[in-house]
């Protein structure tokens, strides 16, 4: 059943798209933001007016138009408020203070010592998180909130599920744990969602309608962007792109697949690829890192464990461009390392002749311009958009 909306739901979406506006652009002016919106101009005249009241949007400088007077340039005001961001990755956590336009103030990463109670874990992070607010000065009136990025599976009420890689954290309440060690609102979601919507918020990403990201971390997920609206799916748990069989009968995923992207391309997998071909008696790298910088700089061994990793990755992403239609795949995440422009070109290649509707528009391939912090920055970017994105869902719920 379709639900229908009223009047003052509308305003408020109204404003929420005004802001969305302004915070996407480089700099906009009123009537753009009407041509834009498709609002009329009177009405993002009295929306952008209360926004400048409230402090969120400063105008900033002006614009020369024909004929009639220059038109004012507006932006969200960063100083306006601000968010930590955390990564939590089962071998590290990343911090980042972030300010509303998105941009990082300062950053911060600890290890994670194996064993550690998900209390002590939470704990540690409330209290890096303080520290950061403190030495940044950021007094609490100006915190919209602690964005976290975590590891899936999760449930809508900030309940982490027994994820891979991290015995002991069945049924943890990491949301309203950490709510309560830091006494301020906390926005959470998977790393991979995360990382998507600080690419909508402060990255490439920002004027796409529709883009998919393709997130590689210890684990290899995903984040989508359908018609501006982030899609989460039923459970929070939507594009799992690490999870599509690209090897029919290859080896079992831990998630009860075969064959999974993430059961041949993550970087414990690749490592034991490399390992299981190198000749006797050659030292291996150290780790996937090297391997990928070993790939970036020519190393043939390298360029066929990486070059087959990223052909793998190409079969995923055209499955995804022909399910979804989309008009940018992004790609990041800590995994990426210097192996990043190889995945790239083969995935580029692959989306440009491969999917049925290649001719009718170009599938766009980027690389995170902030990919090794972008689930940190996600996680900041969930407050603000939280706080501030237009959801059609706000219109209609009652
Ligand atoms: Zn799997």
């Amino acid at each position: 059943m379709q639900v229908g909306t009223n009047l003052p739901k509308v305003g408020t979406f109204n404003r929420a798209v005004v802001l969305e506006a302004i915070q996407v652009s480089d700099g906009i002016s009123r009537v753009q933001i009407a041509e834009r919106t498709g609002l009329t101009a009177q009405t993002v005249s009295v929306i952008v007016r209360r926004l400048l009241e409230e402090g969120l949007v400063i105008e900033d400088g002006s614009l020369p138009s024909s004929g009639g007077k220059p038109r004012t340039i507006l932006r969200v005001d960063p100083a306006a408020g601000y968010a930590v961001g955390i990564h939590f990755d089962p071998g590290e956590v990343s911090y980042v203070l972030a300010d509303l336009a998105g941009e990082p103030v300062t950053k911060l990463h600890t290890e994670l010592r194996p064993g550690l109670s998900p209390e002590a874990v939470v704990r540690q992070m409330a209290a890096t998180a303080r520290n950061m607010l403190q030495d940044a000065g950021v007094p609490d009136g100006k915190v919209l909130g602690i964005g976290l990025a975590c590891p899936g599976p999760l449930d809508a009420d900030g309940v982490m599920n027994d994820p891979p890689r991290l015995p002991g954290w069945d049924e943890v309440p990491i949301k309203r744990l950490l709510e309560e060690h830091t006494g301020f609102p906390v926005t959470f979601d998977n790393d991979a969602s995360a990382a998507a919507i600080g690419e909508r918020w402060a990255g490439l990403a920002r004027s796409t309608p529709s883009f998919a990201y393709l997130y590689l971390g210890t684990g290899i997920g995903g984040g989508l962007f359908l018609d501006n609206q982030i899609y989460r799916g039923r459970s929070l748990n939507a594009a799992e792109f690490g999870h599509i069989t690209v090897v029919p009968e290859g080896p079992e995923c831990y998630c009860g697949n075969r064959g999974c992207v993430e059961a041949v391309c993550c970087p414990s997998a690749v490592e034991a690829t490399f390992r299981a071909r190198l000749a006797t008696g050659v030292p291996a790298p150290a780790d996937h890192a090297a391997i990928c910088a070993a790939a970036a700089a020519g190393d043939p061994l390298a360029v066929e464990v990486i070059g087959e990793v990223a052909a793998r990755l190409a079969d995923a992403a055209v499955s995804i461009v022909n399910m979804l239609d989309i008009d940018l795949l992004v790609l990041g995440g800590p995994a990426m390392h210097e192996a990043a422009g190889i995945y790239r070109q083969v995935i580029a290649d692959a989306v440009a002749t491969r999917p049925l509707a290649r001719r009718l528009h170009k599938v766009q391939v980027e690389i995170s311009p902030i990919a090794a912090d972008a689930a940190a920055i996600g996680a900041a970017s969930l407050v603000f958009h939280a706080t501030y994105a237009p959801r059609l869902g706000t219109l209609l719920t009652s």
